[in-house]
């Protein structure tokens, strides 16, 4: 009998019973703006904050309404200007580029290796080209973050992290998000913690952090702020500073605190999955599964490998064979964009150099969501079905 696998890839957990309360009573209160507080009552969202920086080591910490937002807001609190060159990685999501394009600015691509991480001898290369590298961690794939910042802090690039998939991962023990400037956080329902929306920024820098509360939309409220810096560095920042409105609202806040206190507890649980499937695909022949140096400590929340070398007819043959029997995959290499996923390439609006040793590694590259939901029995089956027709498009065409 042909194994199947009948669940759902995009089903997450539901919400814990302790964020539903605090949410409830948001709710009850009716104040749910972030500046819609009583004499000596803290909001939510700045609970949020406090929590957060404590979490990450960060002096400072913003909340805002997504993960593309903070990443736009970075870029202007870190002064991006109009036309200005941007380093960021060809593989990546379409927020990024966005969030680029978005502030003004044009996306330099720099490119990526097989372990799926941004390829650091390409970003050596062109670095005298820009002055601010976003970052990102894609897939949640963490590159030799030392070697990076090496490179980054001799040629002078400030360093934005775009850590939408390394929420809870950690480089040598140091959290993603704290190695660069900036680290921005998405809280997406596919990402690490689920408010539906919802995005967080951390910075030790003063002046930055100052700056992206003003841009978020504080008006002049900003000192009910609990992790933000003190009085005296608004005055500096707050006539040359647009609102371009994008905050966190109390509901969101009060889901996402229990949420980032069992982080920890999820990650494992993360991994445990990862581990399960990329034991049960190793070893199979013609697919290549990325290294994960011990350095690293990485949330499985997707998994990825590659095909090398495969053509694009047999990559599809897997994609549909895989799905005929319940487990969905997505290919980074397709020509057209689809659901979330698309290639530097698609995004018109932000023109790329050629990039053949990119191409030729994202023309293999497959990737999997593993949410929650699924138990280690369901990625174990899922690791079989991936094997098996893997195994047999391989065989078949020689
Ligand atoms: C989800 C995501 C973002 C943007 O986050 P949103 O909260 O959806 O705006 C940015 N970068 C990557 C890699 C992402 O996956």
């Amino acid at each position: 009998m042909t194994e199947r696998f009948t669940g759902t890839f995009t089903q997450q957990e539901p919400i814990p019973e302790e964020a539903i309360a605090a949410a409830v009573e948001v709710m009850r209160g009716g104040r749910l703006h972030r500046y819609n507080t009583l004499p000596g009552e803290t909001a939510e969202a700045a609970l949020l904050e406090q929590e957060f920086a404590a979490l990450t080591g960060a002096r400072y910490c913003l909340a805002v309404a997504s993960g593309g937002y903070a990443l736009g807001c970075a870029l202007r609190a870190v002064g991006v200007q109009p036309g200005e060159p941007v380093l960021t990685n060809a593989f990546t999501l379409a927020p990024v580029p966005g969030a680029i394009a978005g502030a003004g600015a044009v996306p330099v691509y720099v490119g990526v290796t097989e372990d799926l991480v941004i390829d650091l001898d390409d970003l050596a290369a062109k670095a005298d080209r820009a002055r601010i590298l976003m970052l990102s961690h894609m897939r949640g794939h963490l590159c030799d973050m030392d070697r990076l910042m090496a490179i980054c802090d001799a040629a002078g690039i400030t360093v934005i992290e775009d850590c939408a998939h390394t929420m809870g991962a950690a480089w040598n023990g140091v959290p993603s998000g704290r190695h660069g400037a900036l680290g921005c956080y998405s809280m997406q329902t596919y990402k690490h913690v689920n408010s539906g929306e919802g995005g967080l920024l951390v910075t030790d820098d003063e002046e930055i952090a100052a700056r992206a509360v003003m841009l978020s939309g504080s008006y002049m409220l900003y000192d009910r702020h609990l992790a933000a810096p003190g009085p005296e560095v608004f005055e500096r920042v707050k006539y040359t500073t647009p609102n371009v409105s994008g905050r966190m609202d109390n509901l969101r806040a009060a889901i996402l605190r229990p949420q980032l206190r069992a982080l920890d507890t999820q990650v494992d649980r993360w991994n445990d999955r990862y581990a399960v499937v990329e034991e049960g695909l190793r070893g199979t022949p013609g697919l290549h599964l990325p290294r994960r140096p011990q350095s690293e400590r990485y949330v499985g929340s997707s998994i990825q490998f590659l095909l090398p070398g495969w053509t694009g007819e047999a990559v599809q043959e897997v994609l549909s064979r895989c799905a005929a029997r319940g487990v969905e995959l997505k290919w980074f290499g397709g020509a057209e964009p689809s659901g979330f996923t698309s290639r530097y390439d698609s995004w018109r609006y932000a023109p790329s150099e050629p990039m053949p040793q990119t191409d030729r590694i994202l023309r293999g590259l497959l990737d999997m969501r593993l949410p929650l939901t699924f138990s280690l029995e369901d990625c174990a089956l899922i690791a079989r079905i991936i094997r098996a027709e893997v195994g047999a498009v391989f065989q078949a065409r020689g």
